[in-house]
Formats: structure tokens, sequence, C-alpha cells
């Protein structure tokens, strides 16, 4: 298995095949040494540098039913809340005094917040803090929108693609979603001109190894800016309450293959990492990750903004959550860094 590790690391390339063997003999041992590998390349990319991005997660409402997420819109015991255009920019102005120098909008898909008022916005937040890169996190919209936030100053967008197969996509949404509108969204975004991350849920259920290989085939020809991956974790007011977690382990492994795939790639530690093992951010730095997204979202929401059950940091305030990651990072010889973080190729 270590030839096929090493063949990634030369090459950032597998087959299909290759990468099923891979994933389905891995042991602790090899993990280590894809670790090794995958911080080899993360460090001679991005030296020891962890880049911050502050998320100000602005709205539970959602008109979405995805049979994961504690925000769908069939549960009705979240208690919804959006915030303010106000609100948003205290919460970058507390950002901006802190050192985070890009702030992630991200909620549900609400239909209150029109184009107009998402411009007006980014707008607002570039005016205040041009040397601040906005990223949106608001799901699907049309190739319109999409330009307009683009020109309205927006510079990256998140927007997993959840999974790159389309029996399995069918599995985790309604009807009314579907994997091929998805991903031309993704490449509406690329062709807009952000940078833009893909990613996926490890361990969703009826997730098998061969997802995992599409998701990683479709990662790769995406060629995207960032990737975000993070451990299902289930919510007990949805439909998949009683499902299975996905794994630190298996999440660390995909990781490092990212990273080995993608050398200077944008890969988050993630907060559902985290939440599923108190060392798990830590864990990701090591496997490759060179991104952690501390929460700035006002105190009194954040547990309104309950994706899946036990999320971490939902009560702190902004400043003890980037002082406690600091420590964190400088724990196991990593810095966090005040500049944007853009993508290397964007410098
Ligand atoms: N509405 C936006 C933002 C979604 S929330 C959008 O559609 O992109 C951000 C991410 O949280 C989702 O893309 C999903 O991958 C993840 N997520 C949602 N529910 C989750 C759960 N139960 N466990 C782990 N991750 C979850």
């Amino acid at each position: 298995m270590k030839q096929l590790v090493d063949k990634l690391f030369e090459t950032n390339n597998l087959s299909s095949a290759e990468y099923k063997e891979l994933i389905d003999n891995r042991t602790p041992e090899l993990s280590e040494y894809l670790f090794e590998k995958a911080r080899a390349v993360r460090i001679q990319n991005y030296r020891h540098d962890v880049y911050i991005r502050g998320l100000i997660e602005f709205t539970n409402y959602c008109k979405n039913d995805c049979y994961y997420c504690g925000i769908r819109k069939s549960n009705r015991k979240a208690e919804r809340y959006r915030l303010t255009k106000e609100q948003i920019l205290e919460c970058c102005s507390v950002g901006y005094d802190l050192g985070f120098r890009t702030f992630v909008l991200q909620g549900g898909e609400d239909g209150y917040f029109t184009d107009e008022k998402i411009i007006d916005i980014i707008s607002s937040i570039k005016a205040k803090y041009p040397d601040c890169a906005v990223t949106l996190s608001i799901g699907e919209r049309s190739y319109e929108s999409y330009k307009a936030f683009f020109d309205a100053g927006a510079d990256r967008y998140l927007l997993r693609h959840e999974t790159a197969n389309a029996e399995h996509y069918g599995k985790l949404h309604p009807r009314s979603l579907s994997l091929g509108n998805r991903k031309q969204c993704l490449y509406n975004l690329k062709e807009i001109g952000y940078q833009v991350g893909c990613g996926f849920m490890v361990g969703s259920p009826f997730q098998t190894t061969d997802c995992l290989v599409e998701d990683l085939l479709f990662i790769k020809q995406l060629n995207p800016h960032m990737v975000g991956i993070g451990p299902f974790i289930p919510h007990h007011d949805t439909p998949f309450g009683d499902k299975k977690a996905g794994t630190v382990e298996l999440t660390l492994f995909l990781l490092g293959i990212i990273r080995l795939m993608l050398p200077d790639v944008l890969l988050p530690a993630t907060t559902a990492l985290g939440t599923i093992h108190p060392k798990g951010r830590e864990l990701g730095i090591l496997a490759g990750a060179n991104v952690v997204m501390p929460n700035l979202s006002p105190k009194s929401v954040r547990h309104k903004y309950m994706l899946y059950d036990n999320k971490i940091c939902t009560g702190d305030e902004a400043a003890e959550c980037l002082y406690c990651m600091k420590r964190r990072m400088e724990s196991i010889g990593y810095r966090i860094t005040i500049s944007r973080g853009d993508h290397k190729s964007i410098r």
C-alpha cells in the first residue's frame, strides 16, 4: 500500500481502482505514512501557517429538506433566526479587530435574503473592509445571482457537493434536489471567477468506498481551490437521527489523500471533526489541513445553528474561540496568521 501513497505523492493522481484499494486496505501504520507525506507537501506550500476564516451563521431558515441537516425545513423544533445587516457588520468588526481577514457568510437557503439584500451586505462589508475576503456559503442559486454577488465583491464560494454519486445523492436529499444541479452550480461559480470550494460528509448514511472514490475523482476533475470535508454527525430531529456518525479515522485518511491530490488546496480541519474528537482539528492539521474556521456568530444565536448534535463552540465569545484555537495550533507547532489566506494560484 505504501507504493500507492508514494505514487499519489509523486503524481498527485491515482486510478479509481487504486483509490479503492488504498481506502479499503488502510491501517494505522499506513495512515501515519500518508500523513507524513501530506504534512511535507502542506509545509512546502504553506509552511506551518494556519489560515483562519470567521464564520458568520447569519440565518437558519431553509427551504430545503436535506435528510441529514438539523436546520432542514421540516424540523419544526429548530428555533429560527436571521441576523440583520447591522448584526452581520458587527460580527465583522469584532472579527477584524481579532485579526480575521476572511468572513464566511453561511446560512440555510433563505428566500428572505434576496439577491438585492445579499448584494447590499457584500458591498457594505467590502466597503468597510477592503482588505478582507468575503466567502459565501448560501447554497444553490442561478448563474445570474452568483455573477451579481461576484460583481458586488464576493471572492469565494463554498458549496459542498455532498456526494458525487447520483444514487447516493438521492438517498440524502428529497427529489427536488439533484446532483446535476449541484455540480452545475460549482461549474458556474468557477467560470464566474470565484475561488470555489466543494466537499462532502464522511460516513454519511449509505456511503460506500465506491462513493468516496467518486468523490475523489470529482474533486480532482473540478480542481477546486478549497475542499471541505467532515464527518457526518446525526441530528436527533432529522430522518437520520439514529444513523451512525462518520469516524475521525476515515476523515483524517481522506484529508491526507486530498492534500496529496491537490498539493496547494485550502483544506479546513472542520468543526464537525472537532465535535467527534476533542483533538479533531489538531489531528486534521497534522493530516494535511491548513485552515480552521472559528465561529464569529453572535453568542445568542449559536445554539440555534445546529446542523448536527453536540456541535462545539456554541457557548463561547468570538475572542475565546480564537484564543482557544491559537493555543491548539501552537500546541502542535503551527501558527495562525493574520492574512486573507488566498489560494496560492491567486497571489
Ligand atoms: N445551505 C448551505 C450551507 C449548508 S451547511 C449549502 O447548501 O451549501 C454547510 C455544510 O454542513 C453542508 O454542506 C453539509 O455538508 C454540512 N452538514 C449538514 N448537516 C450535517 C450533519 N448532520 N453532519 C455533518 N455535517 C453536516
